[in-house]
């Protein structure tokens, strides 16, 4: 069976799509996670395990895991990185860019890659085999490149802290964005062959490793799915974001 990422023909590992760190956050103590399919909460599910598929190699999978290990480390601790407060939002410096983006890019093509049901709104076309050069190259391309834009979910003490959303793909004036939901992050990735708004900028990750983030409470979660249809239309972008 060929590799989806190196196109060689190996015995390929039973892969996560969604990183395992994540999931072990979300672990009941049945060891069922939570999943959320829409936002709306009307129709959760859970399932046994995370959802895997056999899509790499060996080799391949230990190439993604360097950029699972440092998010995780980014995410929930192990790595020294500064966080500062900002009205509506925080300010995260001292990321490794390179590490951390290619984390971001390993998901959405994953995504893409995937045959689960979970995934099916996620397609990439001609960009899935852009990302997958990045990602065997180790190059993470420029900060607007298959740019993210990471909003922090808060949650209330009845709600999970953590859940998993089927990532929807929305269409917003000629830009193709791709929603998910992990790790309390909404993570919009902008894919498009051209630059992305401006507005946009400031909230992508550069390649100094700065990222700004707005925290938005788990009740805006129809906002957040907006967001960035609001933000064109009022010309703000996103703390003024009701
Ligand atoms: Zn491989």
């Amino acid at each position: 069976m060929l590799c989806k990422l190196c196109n060689k023909d190996k015995k390929l590992m039973n892969s996560h799509i969604i990183p395992e760190f994540i999931y072990k956050s979300l672990y009941d103590e049945k060891h069922r996670f939570h999943v959320i399919s829409t936002y709306k909460q009307k129709d959760r599910e859970k399932e046994q395990k995370g959802i895997r598929e056999r899509l790499l190699c060996i080799d391949c999978e230990q190439h993604i895991s360097r950029y699972e290990n440092y998010a995780r480390k980014v995410l929930f601790g192990g790595v020294e990185i500064t966080v500062l407060n900002e009205d509506g939002g925080i300010v995260v410096s001292d990321i490794d860019y390179k590490l951390f983006k290619l984390f971001q890019l390993s998901i959405l093509w994953r995504a893409s890659i995937s045959n689960h049901k979970m995934f099916k709104d996620v397609s990439l076309g001609p960009h899935e085999l852009t990302i997958r050069k990045m990602l065997m190259s180790n190059k993470p391309g420029t900060a607007i490149e298959y740019c993210c834009v990471m909003m922090a979910i808060k949650a209330g003490e009845d709600t999970m802290s953590s859940f998993i959303d089927q990532p929807e793909k929305k269409r917003i004036n000629g830009y193709v964005v791709y929603r998910f939901i992990f790790g309390s992050i909404a993570w919009l990735y902008f894919v498009a062959s051209h630059n992305v708004p401006k507005i946009i900028r400031g909230f992508v990750l550069s390649e100094t490793g700065t990222v700004r983030m707005a925290i938005k409470d788990i009740k805006d979660m129809d906002c957040i799915a907006g967001f960035a249809r609001e933000a064109q239309n009022m010309g703000r972008f996103p703390d003024e974001i009701a």
